[in-house]
């Protein structure tokens, strides 16, 4: 069977390594960094951990075989191969099922090359998800029922979730395996990281926080795409706060020149430039920054009253604890390789999401 990506209707919601164009604007951040690197413990800084890696609200549907009853349409994409063909498209590699916290095979994608190799080496498959168990906490193990092995490629995603299920209490869970080894396990912590991510986005768009029910006309609060947010629900805390004042301004963005323009002019109001990208992405980078780093707020900044916000809710202050007391190392890269940095990669999403220009 020929292993398809499929560009999808969904919003899917992804951490990508690469660079916005304008991460080189970051200089000053990063002049201000001793060693570029944080660990989980010993970091009392305010904003080391600025990368920006840039993840995304894609559409991409990651199952071959989707049960979720979305349409799958828009397969643009055959690849049979894992090369680097440039056009930003993942590999599937090989899809689990998870019940009560262990994963079990439900199918391995055709595939050849490097990707095959990874498919073939499952002990890597099990060191993923051993650590991602030591991000998703056992009693929210329930929101996660399927976990992909994949091939990021080309495409810089490095993973990315998606609801299973119309009313958001299920999630798809994917990572990439090339990323999570490249240059060694976790290397940096950047595995950690985009764990720590990706849960942020189940976490704040699950059943518990988003109805997915009400359409975006009828909406009163913030409409993550998924569905409209609760009135108490952790984004639409942030949305309300921190970016109704500057929703016109952004909504009326329209090339990735002018978002960039956008961040640099209110970038002392987001973790990392990726943040910028809408509220969804925002919520995620904050709640990485929120775990990972050591200490509580610092300062009243936007940023830190962003960060303030996940400290005021315990669900999130328990999961912070449980991540932070499973030691994981997260030694972050403040900034990527200059050879990263070349390609631009914005949010796509087909799926209407307030605030998402890209
Ligand atoms: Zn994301």
């Amino acid at each position: 069977m020929i292993n398809q990506i499929r560009i999808f209707r969904l919003l899917t919601l992804c951490l990508i390594v690469f660079c916005f164009t304008d991460c080189n604007r970051d200089d000053s951040l990063q002049d201000s960094f001793t060693d570029n690197q944080e660990t989980i413990d010993d970091d009392i800084d305010n904003d080391t951990d600025d990368n920006e890696n840039n993840d995304n609200t894609n559409d991409q549907e990651p199952t071959g075989d989707d049960i979720d009853g979305d349409t799958d349409d828009n397969e643009n994409n055959d690849d049979t191969d894992d090369s680097e063909d440039g056009d930003g498209e993942i590999t599937e590699i090989t899809l689990y099922k998870v019940v009560e916290g262990n994963i079990t095979k439900v199918k391995d994608y055709e595939v050849t090359g490097s990707s095959l190799e990874f498919q073939n080496d499952i002990a890597k498959h099990q060191e993923i998800w051993e650590l991602t168990k030591k991000v998703i906490p056992q009693n929210q193990m329930n929101l996660i029922t399927e976990f992909l092995i994949f091939s990021g490629g080309s495409s810089g995603i490095a993973g990315y979730v998606v609801e299973k299920v119309d009313d958001l209490s299920k999630w798809h869970f994917a990572i990439a395996i090339d990323y999570a080894y490249e240059g060694g396990f976790n290397k940096d912590g950047e595995l950690v990281h985009t764990l720590i991510h990706e849960f942020g986005h189940v976490l704040t768009l699950n059943i518990t926080q988003v109805d997915a029910t009400i359409s975006d006309e009828d909406c009163m609060n913030y409409f993550t795409g998924e569905g409209c947010a609760k009135p108490e629900a952790y984004i639409n805390l942030l949305q309300t706060r921190f970016w109704a004042d500057i929703e016109d301004e952004f909504n009326a963005i329209s090339t990735e020149e002018e978002h960039a323009a956008f961040y640099t002019k209110y970038r002392d109001r987001f973790v990392t430039n990726y943040a910028a990208t809408n509220p969804g992405e925002d919520i995620a980078e904050v709640f990485a920054r929120f775990v990972i780093r050591a200490g509580g707020v610092n300062g009243n900044a936007i940023t830190e009253q962003k960060i303030q916000l996940m400290y005021d809710a315990e669900e999130l202050t328990a999961v912070r604890d449980y991540i932070r007391q499973n030691d994981i190392v997260a030694k972050r890269s403040t900034f990527l390789p200059a050879e990263k940095l070349k390609r631009i990669h914005f949010c796509g999403t087909t799926r209407k999401r307030a605030n998402s220009k890209f």
